[in-house]
């Protein structure tokens, strides 16, 4: 049986993730076990590397689709490294419920697993392997502040900045310092996307009142992506009465966001002015140095080492952020691993230069720059592009840039809709599939596209 849901499972993953996703990340892991009775699936990954880039990228992919191949309605994910042996659980409220036992997975790996659950936190995510630079220091202090008093100094506390630069990694780091010091506190670490259907389901269900009562009795509410919450009125309404009362009783509140609180539209202006009341700080783009030093940092954190050679040639690459420049190390340590080749400088290469355009793309091409060409050849602004206006041109113009993201990305249709501002995801594969058709019949528009690729990629 899991075989035949592992294959239907990849296809989807193909469908939604990409081939390249599937066949560097995906195909490398493997189902282990099903247990039916605590409704786990336990994945099985090479090594500590794989295991936590696809945990930390598509644990949702394989939340949805698995408990949909499963006929379950939430699948309870257990990743684990066959090489070191250790099983990672997430909870959601801390302190941390006991873990189910299961059968056929040894006690030893269970209890070693026991000792890295903080809810739903990521253990590895604390200020100690947190590396400041001058693009973070800022948030930094302000983050370790407000871990040291909570609900005193900075409250609300708003970190805002690009994709991958850190933001959800201080968050964490918050809730885990705060718990160090205080392992009864109720911290609870969500996402604006999980606030919003947790709030959905509480009207469905007629559970209001529980879903408040829950995050009315927290310590510590730490909302990660807080943009997406806007333009959905009754949530917002929702949340913020959830925020005066835990900012009146002196409860810390973090919120990320990937703009500042003012730029984030379709968001009620009472609760715009309370995003603001505390502390907004901002994390940018690492320099050099810092990103060697991250570098280095991961790669110890993996008992790793990395000579400054080969950091300085990975740093170099990648400037986009430092999820990117942590992808590209992960695939140096997978591929050096799963070849059983130790890690040089001339693997780096063939890693990620080279034979693979799509890396490269990747890393030089971002959302951003794909949307400012689509906008200025289509005289559109990025709130155009964003807005709901189904104008016939607008319309047009949104789909090109969402077929460019998809094919000079290896983002997500998830991800590429979310930029964009679309609740489904499938909007942009009917983009997609549309603007391929078109391309193959009219050599005017193909050819325009192609210029616009060639701008993107300067
Ligand atoms: P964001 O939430 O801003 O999109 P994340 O917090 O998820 O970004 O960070 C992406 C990855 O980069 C994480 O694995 C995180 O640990 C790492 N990272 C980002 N900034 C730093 C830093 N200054 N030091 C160490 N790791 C970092
Ligand atoms: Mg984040």
């Amino acid at each position: 049986m899991l075989s035949t849901i592992w294959k239907d499972f990849l296809t989807i993953a193909q469908e939604e993730a990409g081939s390249r996703v599937v066949e560097t990340w995906l195909k490398a892991v493997s189902l282990y076990k099903w247990d039916s009775e605590t409704e786990t699936m336990y994945i099985e990954a090479p090594n500590a590397f794989v295991k936590e880039w696809i945990q930390s990228r598509y644990r949702q992919l394989f939340e949805l689709h698995l408990a949909r191949l499963l006929n379950v309605t939430t699948v309870k994910l257990i990743f684990f490294a066959g090489s070191e042996q250790t099983i990672s659980e997430n909870h959601t409220v801390l302190p941390a419920r006991k873990p189910v036992v299961a059968s056929g997975i040894k006690n030893s790996l269970i209890r070693k697993s026991m000792q890295n659950i903080a809810g739903h936190l990521n253990p590895l995510y604390c200020f100690d392997n947190f590396v400041v630079g001058s693009n973070n220091s800022l948030s930094y202090a302000a983050a370790l502040a407000v871990a040291q008093d909570p609900g005193k100094l900075y409250n609300p506390l708003f970190i805002y900045g690009g994709s991958g630069l850190g933001k959800t990694h201080l968050m964490h780091a918050i809730g885990n310092e705060m718990h160090k010091k205080n392992s009864n506190a109720q911290i609870l670490y969500q996402t604006s996307d999980c606030f919003v259907n947790e709030f959905i389901n509480a009207i469905r269900f007629n559970k209001m009142h529980a879903f408040q009562q829950k995050y009315r009795a927290l310590d510590l509410l730490l909302l990660d992506d807080v943009q997406f919450i806007s333009n959905k009125e009754q949530t917002q309404e929702v949340f913020f009465h959830i925020f005066n009362v835990l900012h009146d009783s002196q409860k810390q509140i973090v919120f990320t966001s990937d703009l500042f609180p003012r730029q984030i539209q379709g968001l009620a202006e009472r609760l715009r002015s309370r995003l603001e009341w505390g502390l907004v700080t901002d994390i940018q783009k690492p320099q050099l140095e810092t990103k060697i030093a991250i570098l280095k940092k991961k790669s110890a954190l993996h008992g790793e080492q990395l000579n400054d050679e080969i950091a300085e040639y990975i740093a170099q690459r990648v400037d986009s952020n430092v999820r990117e420049l942590e992808g590209s190390l992960v695939r140096i340590f997978a591929f050096s691993s799963l070849t059983r080749q130790s890690v040089s400088l001339e693997l780096a290469k063939t890693v990620l230069g080279g034979s693979c355009s799509t890396y490269k793309n990747s890393e030089k091409v971002d959302f951003n720059k794909i949307t400012i060409q689509v906008g200025k050849c289509y005289s559109y602004s990025l709130a155009e592009l964003r807005s709901s206006s189904r104008a016939k041109e607008l319309s047009f113009a949104r789909q090109i840039a969402m077929y460019l993201m998809k094919k000079m990305t290896d983002r997500s249709l998830r991800e590429i809709g979310a930029f964009l501002r679309r609740k489904d995801h499938s909007t942009v594969i009917h983009a997609y599939e549309r603007v391929s058709l078109i391309i193959e019949k009219d050599a005017e528009l193909r050819s325009k596209i192609k210029l616009l690729e060639e701008e993107i990629l300067r």
